[in-house]
């Protein structure tokens, strides 16, 4: 059984089941997820014969790290996982001035088909583990620690649809708040989700204080449904509806993210629907000029149209940033590495 993923109660648990002591799981726990141990051999403060007996029953299993891409500025470093059954995945690390932030991936894959990602070219894969999405910033973590940082805060906004990996995704993060894993707030950590309602609904009564980001990307249903599929399931008018509910129910702000494709989706006449339909909201827009993506024909609006979208919105009191862009230079848009890692072959 690989133990890395377990909580404290679920190893302790498991050991009782071979007559091992409780305070064994704490002994354990920090040396797997505090001292990045991958073997019993290394645990001193554990008997001999007792490391033996857990070699026997149990394995300590982390992802492998396949592919490393720092960015030509050092602020954004890129990591391709591998799991156990040789599916991948990435991770990225930003260093922002006010701390760093791990980008963390949920699904080998994706079957959401958002036109303008590369995580969905080829369709979903599986379903994450919660033990594989920790292990992600565990992994980070365990290299901050070498040089006197820490993980701060997580985005949920990798490859995948975290609500449609909800137990796993929910069970990751509340192994990542654990103070023997990283001791990680919970209002450090902001969720991604493309608008899956009966997620945004469940997330609301989930007690647990995170923040909610919701891909917009149109303003209208039809304009919508073209960029996001998932749109012709949960239609923009309930999916607003249920972030306004997370809202008022959690009392904290959503944030929408809005890509901005040339000539599609970045005009004014866009810029002051997306202002109608978010007036009087506890909300603001993250504006993301559009990842260049070699598979896909859409390209980024120029300097001028970005800031005349952001003005209209600002205008009509919607508070509007723009992502400040990351890693370009090292294919950080979410998937590109691993497509270009699958179409090698590797
Ligand atoms: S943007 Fe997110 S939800 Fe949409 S296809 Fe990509 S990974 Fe999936």
């Amino acid at each position: 059984m690989n133990i890395f993923g377990r909580t404290k109660e679920q190893l302790a648990a498991a050991l009782k089941e071979h007559d091992i002591p409780r305070f064994r799981a704490d002994q354990i726990i920090r040396w797997m997820y505090r001292r990045g141990a991958v073997s019993f051999d290394v645990m001193d403060n554990l008997a001999k014969p007792l490391r033996a007996q857990l070699a026997e029953y149990f394995s300590i299993e982390r992802p492998k790290v396949v592919s490393r891409l720092h960015s030509a500025d050092g602020a954004t470093l890129k990591l391709l996982y591998e799991f156990a059954d040789g599916q991948t995945a990435e991770t990225v690390l930003m260093r922002h001035p006010y701390g760093n932030s791990v980008c963390i991936s949920t699904q080998a894959g994706c079957r959401m088909g958002c036109a303008f990602c590369a995580s969905t070219l080829h369709g979903l894969q599986r379903n994450l583990t919660a033990g594989e999405i920790a292990a992600q910033v565990i992994g980070i973590s365990d290299f901050l620690r070498t040089e006197g940082a820490r993980v701060d805060t997580i985005v949920v906004m990798g490859s995948g649809e975290p609500l449609e990996n909800y137990d796993n995704v929910i069970a990751a993060l509340r192994l990542l708040h654990e103070e023997y894993t990283i001791g990680l707030g919970y209002r450090g950590v902001t969720l991604s989700t493309s608008g899956i309602v009966p997620g945004i609904e469940r997330l609301a009564e989930e007690g647990i204080p995170i923040s909610l980001s919701i891909s917009l990307h149109a303003p209208t249903e039809e304009l919508r449904s073209q960029i996001m599929p998932v749109n012709r399931m949960y239609p923009l008018a309930d999916v607003l509806r249920a972030a306004r509910m997370y809202a008022q129910r959690t009392k904290r702000r959503v944030t929408y993210e809005y890509i901005l494709i040339r000539d599609l989706n970045d005009g004014v006449h866009e810029a002051e629907q997306l202002a109608n339909l978010l007036k009087g909201q506890l909300a603001s827009v993250n504006l993301i000029p559009i990842n260049p993506v070699s598979e896909r024909n859409l390209f980024r609006p120029d300097k001028a149209a970005i800031r005349r979208f952001q003005k209209i919105l600002e205008e009509r009191h919607i508070t509007a940033t723009l992502r400040r862009e990351m890693g370009t230079d090292i294919q950080a848009a979410c998937g590109q590495l691993r497509n270009r890692l699958m179409e090698a072959g590797l």
